[in-house]
């Protein structure tokens, strides 16, 4: 039975003030959620924030991001071990914006998730294919290559006990969501892959939906069989459509 896991990306959002009403918001309107887990990956500078408020509660929290490397110069970089050092249980890792927008290939992606499961932190793997890459119908290639290159870099075990994103690029932050079919056959396309390689992997693989999910769609999105959760950007900086989207998961 695979516990349905809703995580919010807050991005490069919000100010301390801010961020201190949603997580008190979060928190206020938890009781209700007891079946799903619940995670928040904020900026980095507000995950002290996170942790002081969170901590003690069944809420999570995590990074957008980490280095691949554990030390040394890098400058402006957050090695895995330093969101341990903070309580982080998750990571993003690959998001679609840190490969668009700072180049960030499939191999550095590799090398990032190992460093992850390397700290102790879960990493949450995010692979999807862009507008054209659908349009062309290789979907199914895109993905597969992009689980591929984490596979043979640290192999299928490294993915035990991880989760997988499955983000349309071209449903992310755009309003445009994959239907409840789209999405389903992408995930149930990723499990079957991690099959090919281990069955108890795949049947145990938390596999979630982002792009654009709000509170309108997720009831749909979440009923089907192979989605087991959300990872949640815009809707997620409101707590009220948050927590609408983690009883949904409910
Ligand atoms: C995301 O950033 O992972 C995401 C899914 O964003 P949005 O929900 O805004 O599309």
């Amino acid at each position: 039975m695979r516990q349905p896991l809703v995580a919010g990306n807050w991005k490069l959002n919000g100010s301390l003030a801010s961020t201190k009403e949603l997580l008190a918001g979060i928190k206020a309107g938890l009781a209700e959620v007891v079946n799903a887990e619940v995670a928040v990956c904020p900026p980095y500078i507000f995950i002290p924030e996170a942790q002081a408020q969170l901590a003690g509660s069944s809420v999570a929290w995590g990074g957008q991001n980490l280095s691949a490397e554990t030390s040394g110069a890098f400058t402006g970089e957050i090695s895995a071990s330093m969101l341990r050092d903070f309580g982080c249980k998750y990571v993003l890792v690959g998001h679609s914006e840190r490969r668009t927008l700072y180049g960030e290939d499939s191999a550095l992606v590799a090398k990032k998730f190992a460093a992850a499961k390397e700290a102790g932190l879960i990493p949450i793997l995010c692979v999807g294919e862009a507008l054209e890459e659908r349009q062309q119908g290789i979907t199914e290639d895109i993905v597969a290559g992009q689980l591929a290159t984490v596979i043979d870099q640290s192999g299928i075990t490294a993915l035990d006990g991880a989760v997988i994103a499955y983000e349309p690029v071209w449903a992310i932050g755009t309003g445009m969501t994959a239907t409840p079919e789209q999405a389903q056959a992408v995930h149930a396309y990723i499990r079957s892959q991690l099959a090919q390689h281990d069955n108890a992997i795949a049947g145990d693989m938390r596999i979630l939906y982002g792009g654009s999910m709000k509170p309108e769609n997720a009831v749909e999105l979440l009923a089907q069989d192979d989605i087991d959760g959300g990872l949640i950007g815009g809707a997620a900086l409101n707590a009220e459509n948050f927590l609408s989207i983690c009883k949904a998961a409910n």
